[in-house]
């Protein structure tokens, strides 16, 4: 375990020149901004301790010792990035990652209407090159590649690599830093379109990963980043949206400001439904005059102005609300358990450790889930060990709840599992209330 172990990170000093300092050397209990270096002391919220939420054990695995990290969230009072500390060196939670992109329907739609809006708005043919960051199993870049756009992933975990690259995703394992893409660019592989979903958070180098993006790009080069919107998780009670595999929290004002300092220019925005509300920025080179500030990017600065984002003061509430959330769903798992109810959970989503540890509920109170990944049927959930099954288990045991655990996937698994009607079965979702229907 690298829990202690000092290992290097890169900040960024006020006037932006990137240095490089070692952890140790600052203490064991000084927190600083992983952008800007400030001491982080200010508390979003404390979520109590949990275990790295991507780690299913086995049945051979679960008598084994667990370790389990505090997922304290701080606010940067200088640059306003939320984040938690990385306790865990990114090789040892993402070699052997456990998430397959592929296992979600309205997962792979959004990725082919994205590429087929990115072919069109960029003109894209079988002259361009488009690069994907942490590609994951190839679920998103088989589109371009399906339309002969060449393409390269660049993803760090083996076992998945292997998966993209059986769908002739061609995929590099490695993780995107400023010399990997050092290393390409000189191989003449920079890109017309480089792109990275859901990995912004993921990156404990934030900028080392943002130089990384910079250096892949052509001159008149487009990046395009998703991640989930700090507004909407704000907003929306979102908490369980919080992990130790999720390093930042986002709001539109710090990624401009993030990207700023790598000399990338953001010039578009984009408001997405997924993740529970995320946001999609279209970057460029500074230097690039041909891409103009769009409209969309100054307003949505204004909507995170007059919800209080851009002081610290705007964050103060949510814990409290966190914790409303928690009373509320345990209140009611507690009234179904007393009535001898039976409850099963919907997915394994990584989300769900955050929400069972924080909530405190274990297998007295949702007996079991079901995922349709096969790499965690017959697994557990870290830590709980509520056990998961095939989904099939739910037509045969008949719960009387199903909890749906990816509730931002609500409306396919309700459609998926309209048949629990037939035997009176009713849905809960825990996010942002508990909602029973
Ligand atoms: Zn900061």
């Amino acid at each position: 375990m690298s829990r202690g172990v000092s290992y290097i990170t890169r900040m960024i000093s006020p006037n932006h020149a990137v240095t490089t300092s070692n952890k140790a050397e600052n203490g064991p209990h000084l927190r600083r901004c992983r952008f800007c270096g400030e001491r982080l002391e200010r508390t979003f919220v404390d979520l109590g301790m949990s275990p790295l939420c991507e780690t299913y054990p086995s049945v051979d695995e679960i008598n084994g010792p667990e370790t389990f990290y505090p997922l304290h969230v701080y606010l940067c009072e200088s640059c306003l990035l939320v984040q938690l500390e990385a306790y865990e060196r990114p090789e040892d939670i993402f070699s052997n990652y456990a998430y397959f992109s592929s296992y979600s329907d309205s997962w792979l739609k959004h990725s082919e209407t994205y590429c087929n809006k990115m072919i069109e708005r960029l003109n894209l043919t079988d002259k361009s090159f488009v690069i994907e960051a942490a590609s994951n199993d190839g679920y998103l870049l088989q589109y371009f590649a399906k339309n002969k756009i060449p393409v390269l992933g660049i993803e760090p975990a083996a076992n998945i690599a292997k998966v993209a690259e059986e769908k002739g995703v061609p995929t590099l394992v490695r993780f995107l830093g400023a010399s990997t893409a050092a290393e390409l660019a000189a191989d003449g592989r920079c890109a017309d379109l480089v792109l990275g979903n859901n990995v912004l958070a993921q990156v404990p180098d934030l900028n080392d990963f943002v130089e990384g993006l910079k250096v892949l790009l052509k001159p008149g080069g487009v990046l395009t980043l998703e991640f989930p919107h700090i507004l909407r998780l704000i907003e929306n009670n979102e908490f369980d949206t919080i992990y130790h595999e999720h390093f930042s929290y986002f709001s539109m004002v710090t990624v401009v400001r993030v990207l700023e300092a790598h000399e990338l220019k953001v010039f578009d925005v984009e408001e997405l439904p997924t993740h529970g509300g995320s946001l999609r920025v279209f970057a460029s080179l500074a230097t690039n005059q041909t891409r103009k500030i769009e409209p969309s990017v100054q307003r949505l600065i204004e909507s995170e102005r007059s919800a209080g984002l851009d002081l610290p003061a705007g964050y103060a509430d949510f814990a409290k609300r966190v914790q409303k959330t928690k009373f509320a769903l345990v209140e009611f798992l507690l009234g179904a358990a007393q009535q001898g109810k039976q409850v099963a959970g919907y997915g394994a989503p990584g989300k769900s450790a955050t929400l069972l540890h924080y909530c405190g509920i274990g297998k007295d109170l949702i007996q079991y889930t079901v995922d349709r990944n096969p790499y965690k049927q017959g697994r557990f959930l870290p830590g709980t060990h509520i056990p998961i099954y095939h989904p099939d288990r739910i037509s045969e045991s008949k719960p009387d709840f199903v909890v749906i655990l990816p509730w931002n996937l609500k409306d396919e698994v309700m459609q998926q599992l309209q048949f629990i009607r037939e035997w009176g079965g009713q849905f809960v979702i825990p996010i942002p209330q508990v909602t029973v229907c």
